[in-house]
C-alpha cells in the first residue's frame, strides 16, 4: 500500500503541487491524467525516491519512503530509459545487478547463471526472445519498451511506476503492449501508477483513474497554485489483479 499525505511540492516559488493526499491499495492500477506541466512525472519521481516533498508524507507498506531509488520500486520512462551500449541481455541483467544492491552489484558464477536464465525467461514474457544480442537500436520502439518492462520487472519491485511509458508508439503496438501489461498485472503482485495521456488506455488499462488538475479559484494568482487531485474515478465492474 502506499499512503501519500498532504504531500507539497515547490520548485523555489513554484508550486508545483499543492496538498496531495492518495491511498494506492495493493495490486491496484492506478492511471495518472492531467494536463501537460502539472507535476505528474514530478509526482512519479517522489514515488521513486527520487525527490522529496516539500511538505507531507509518502508511506510504502507502512514505512516511510527511502531517500533513495530501490529495487522495491521499478521505473519505465517514455522512451530511452535502455542502455544503448548494452545489449537485451545485458540490459536486463544491469536491472538484476541493481535490484542486489543500490549501486551496482556484478554478478560472478552461479549467481550470474541464474540470473542469465532468469532473463532470458523474462526476455521471453515479454515477447522478445530471439533477441537476446541485440542492441536497443536494432529494436523498434515497442521493442524497446518491452525491454524496458523486462529490465524493471528483474527486479521483481512491488511498485512499477509508469511515465508514459506506450506515448511514443504506434496504436496497433500499443495494443500489442496493453495485452502484455494485462497479462503481467494479472501474473504478479505488482502495484501499478502509470501516467498517460491516453484516456482510452486508462480505461483499458486501470483499476481506478486519478486527474490532477491545477487549482483555477484564483487564475490571476495561478502560477502560485500548484495541481491537486480534482478527480478520483473507480473502474466499474471493479477491476482487479488476478481476478
Ligand atoms: P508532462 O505531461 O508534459 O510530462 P508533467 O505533468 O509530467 O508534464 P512535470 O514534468 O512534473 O509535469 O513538471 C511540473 C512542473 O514542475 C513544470 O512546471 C516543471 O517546469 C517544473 N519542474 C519539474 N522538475 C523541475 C526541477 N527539477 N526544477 C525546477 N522545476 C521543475
Ligand atoms: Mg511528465
Amino acid at each position: 500500500e502506499l499512503v501519500i499525505q498532504n504531500v507539497w511540492k515547490e520548485y523555489g516559488d513554484q508550486i508545483v503541487l499543492e496538498n496531495v493526499s492518495l491511498t494506492v491499495a495493493s495490486r491496484a492500477f492506478v492511471a495518472l491524467v492531467g494536463p501537460s506541466g502539472c507535476g505528474k512525472s514530478t509526482f512519479l519521481r517522489m514515488l521513486l525516491g527520487q525527490e522529496k516533498p516539500t511538505r507531507g508524507t509518502i508511506l510504502i507498506d507502512g514505512q516511510p519512503m527511502p531517500t533513495e531509488p530501490g529495487p522495491d520500486r521499478g521505473i519505465v520512462f517514455q522512451r530511452y530509459s535502455v542502455f544503448p551500449h548494452l545489449t537485451v541481455l545485458g540490459n536486463v541483467l544491469l536491472g538484476k545487478e541493481f535490484s542486489k544492491s543500490r549501486h551496482k552489484a556484478k554478478l560472478f558464477g552461479a549467481a550470474r547463471r541464474n540470473a542469465v536464465e532468469e532473463a532470458r525467461d523474462l526476455i521471453t514474457e515479454v515477447g522478445l526472445s530471439g533477441t537476446e544480442q541485440k542492441y536497443p537500436v536494432q529494436l523498434s520502439g515497442g521493442m524497446q519498451q518491452r525491454l524496458a518492462l523486462a529490465q524493471a520487472l528483474i527486479m521483481k519491485p512491488k511498485v512499477l511506476l509508469l511515465d508514459e511509458p506506450f506515448g511514443a508508439l504506434d496504436p496497433g503496438i500499443r495494443a500489442e503492449i496493453h495485452t502484455l501489461m494485462k497479462r503481467l498485472w494479472h501474473e504478479t503482485q505488482m502495484t501499478i501508477v502509470m501516467v498517460t495521456h491516453d484516456m482510452r488506455e486508462a480505461f483499458t488499462l486501470a483499476s481506478r483513474i486519478v486527474a490532477f488538475e491545477r487549482r483555477r479559484d484564483r487564475p490571476e494568482e495561478k502560477q502560485r497554485y500548484g495541481a491537486t487531485i480534482t478527480n478520483d474515478i473507480a473502474i466499474w465492474p471493479p477491476r482487479q489483479a488476478g481476478v
